[in-house]
């Protein structure tokens, strides 16, 4: 899943691209793609794009009238579409301008949850679902964190995919962070403690920035095999850190990532798919 830096940088590099643009059409290519009744897309007809957001893992579209947030799920893509095709592989939803290419929103897979919601200009952050969001997971401070840590005593690892705690981080970021900061992905977020909040704070910090640093350099967005890292979707291999075997915890739709020596005192978390990296 494209977590904050491919949706940040994503969201720059259509900026570049498109503002300024006037919109002409909106067609949903599937009866799921458009998950509001109000504004009509329409009201945004004649109206040029004025700028290009980010709120958690939503992209903003603002118009002058009209504000369109995006999410792309798990494979969800944001194309620019020059030969706007009538039947576009996994096609959900197509912005058509003035001039010059679309944007084509895609879905790869059946799940159908990417989608467009669209709000009267200045009304997205306020409203469902991006009202329901925790705040942007590089914006905080060590007390901050420390707040959301003891709201809820939970284990680190969900705590930081949740974005309804925090806002932009996914599977491989919460693998990373962990990592990065030296603590377990199953330590428990009230006993962290400032010390552990502050830990946390910088290994966001410095995980989200090298994750923009290389999608920057990119014209389309990352397969997320290519993300730097030390852990995700490692296991089995060197921990670049200290060289112990980066283990894998197995759960219905994903795993967590991590290195005994650097992050549980070299405790193998139970699991019962790691022994074939034991061998
Ligand atoms: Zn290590």
């Amino acid at each position: 899943m494209p977590e904050l830096p491919e949706v940040q940088a994503h969201a720059e590099r259509i900026a570049a691209d498109f503002t300024g643009r006037v919109l002409v059409g909106f067609r949903p290519l599937t009866f799921t793609a458009l998950k509001t009744v109000v504004p009509a897309p329409e009201q945004a007809y004649g109206e040029p794009l004025t700028g290009v957001g980010r709120r958690g893992k939503f992209i903003l579209l603002d118009f002058e009238s009209v504000q369109f947030a995006v999410h792309l799920m798990q494979g969800g893509r944001l194309l620019v579409d020059a030969k706007q095709s009538a039947k576009p592989r996994g096609g959900q939803a197509r912005f058509v301008f003035d001039e010059g290419p679309a944007l084509l929103l895609t879905e790869a897979g059946t799940e159908r949850r990417a989608g467009v919601w669209a709000y009267e200009m200045g009304k997205a952050l306020a409203s469902p679902p991006l009202s329901e969001l925790g705040p942007e997971a590089d914006q905080m401070s060590p007390e901050e964190m420390l707040e959301l840590f003891e709201a809820k005593n939970q284990r680190l690892h969900g705590f930081l995919r949740d974005q309804h705690a925090l806002a932009g981080l996914g599977r491989r970021l919460a693998n990373e962070i962990c990592h990065r900061a030296r603590l377990s992905p199953f330590a428990m977020t009230g006993k962290l403690g400032i010390e552990g909040a502050t830990k946390v704070v910088e290994a966001i910090r410095e995980c989200v920035d090298e994750g923009l640093a290389y999608e920057r350099t990119r014209d389309d967005m990352s397969a997320s095999k290519d993300r730097p890292g030390a852990v995700h979707g490692r296991a089995g291999e060197p921990c670049p850190v200290c060289g112990d075997v980066v283990r894998a915890v197995e759960y219905s739709g994903y795993t967590v990532n991590y290195c005994p020596t650097c992050q549980t005192g070299g405790k193998v978390l139970a699991d019962n798919t790691t022994s074939k990296f034991l061998k």
